[in-house]
Parts: C-alpha cells; structure tokens; sequence
C-alpha cells in the first residue's frame, strides 16, 4: 500500500520509518524494512500490525543499519495479515529484497512454474511470485535492472515493485504499472515513494515515473528507461506540501 526507497550517506532505517510513519493515512495491516547493511549483509524486519510493533521490535532487538534500504505497508490482498506475509520478501538466498504494491494478476500460473523449476515459498502472497522470479534472473544477468526488464515484462496486472540486492549496495531498482511511483532528488541521496509523503521532509524535488518503466536511484543519479531498456526522460516537478 505504501513504499518507502533511500540510497545516500546516511543510515536509512529512521528515514524509511518516517517516511513510512507518513504513508500511514494511507491505511494498512502490516509493516517491514530492509536495509544492506555497511557490512554488506541484507538485514530485513517485518510484522504484522502498526508501525509502532515493527519499531518495538527494533528497539528490542535491534538491526545492523545501512544507507541503501526499502520499507513497506502492506494492505493485504493475497494471502492474510501475517508477519510471513508482510514485505520485504526475500529471495536469492536472502540476498535479495523486495516490496510491492498492487496484484500480480497472473502469480498462480507464475507460481507453478517457479515450483516446477524447485523454488519454495514462506508466504501466500502474489509478491513473492515476483521476488523469487527477480532472483531467478538476477542468478542469471547478475544485474538487477535487467533482471527487472525480464520480469517486469512477464507480470500480469498492476504494480510497483522495489528490489534491492546484497550484491549492488547503493542501488535500488523500482519497477510501475498502473499503480503509482515518484522519484524524490537530493543532494548526494536520493528517493523513492509511492506518492511523495515518503521523502518530502528530505527534499521537494521531484521526478515523475510514467507507466511500464524502470527507474534505478544511486547516491549520485537516477535512470529512467522502459521495459525494453530505451531511456526515459522523467518529469520534474516541485513538491507543495504543508507539512
Ligand atoms: N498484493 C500484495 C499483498 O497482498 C501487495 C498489497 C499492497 O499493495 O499492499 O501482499
């Protein structure tokens, strides 16, 4: 229901709760975030419930912080509001996290094919089709951008799908179909949000994504192209907002 994309200098746990924290209006039963850490590992949390019992859990136990990461609320539509099935999912032997808003009509059929082939699942969502899909290619192109082309061709209904990979700290990939995405510029940091309430404490520049296109954000730029790979000019815009 809501998502949350950071890369920059700063550790980004905070800044994906926050943002996170207001993407709230937005409602939603489950919560998570991921983050690769400075030591390179992926490090993933999610729960079931409000905000505050993901934080409680990270007061409690807490998480290595890192300055690329990924956070979600989920309003579940596949599978029920359990920790399980909260996002990030993470597949390629957890070295690889995703988050999704919308329905991947056609994840049965997916599914079967990708149970075929060996893979297992930890949820019922649809998501999860897509991760282990997004893994599968990633093993293939060890690129996370063309890992998203292969898939994101391949998806049938609406989506935003945002992946990270162990392998490519300070990158994350974001994919969009029918459902929404904006790009948020900083300086030396940037920003992705299913609308702009994510990042826009940090910065009031904006990008727009169009429809069936991939955008890449590292610490220093951000690429737009669409499904086949030709490059995208995205619009800018000023963010106006009363905070
Ligand atoms: N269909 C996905 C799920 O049920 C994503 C729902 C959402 O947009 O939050 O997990």
């Amino acid at each position: 229901c809501g998502i949350v994309g950071y890369v920059g200098p700063r550790p980004s746990q905070d800044i994906l709760l926050s943002g996170l924290a207001r993407l709230e209006y937005r409602g939603y039963d489950s919560t998570g975030i991921a983050v690769i850490s400075d030591d390179g590992e992926l490090q993933m949390r999610k729960r079931a419930g409000k905000l505050q019992v993901l934080r409680d859990d990270l007061t409690a136990h807490g998480m290595p912080d890192g300055t690329t990461g990924i956070g979600h609320t989920r309003w579940a539509t596949h599978g029920g509001p359990t920790d399980a099935n909260a996002h990030p999912h993470l597949a390629d032997h957890d070295r690889l996290a995703v988050i999704h808003n919308g329905i991947i009509e056609n994840f049965a059929e997916l599914k079967a094919e990708l149970v075929a082939e060996g893979f297992t699942f930890r949820s019922e969502t649809d998501t999860e089709v897509a991760a282990v899909l997004l893994g599968r290619e990633f093993t293939a192109s060890g690129d996370l951008v063309e890992a998203f082309r292969a898939v994101a061709r391949r998806l049938e209904g609406a989506f935003t799908l945002l992946a990270m990979h162990r392998d490519q700290p300070g990158v994350v990939v974001g994919a969009r179909r029918n459902s929404p995405l904006v790009i948020g510029l900083g300086e030396g940091e940037n920003f992705l949000g299913s609308d702009v309430a994510a990042f826009v404490e940090h910065t009031r520049r904006a990008l727009a994504i169009g429809h069936d296109q991939i955008v890449t954000i590292t610490p220093g730029g951000v690429e737009v192209t669409d499904f086949d790979g030709a490059a995208v000019e995205a619009e800018p815009f000023e963010v106006h907002w009363d905070a």
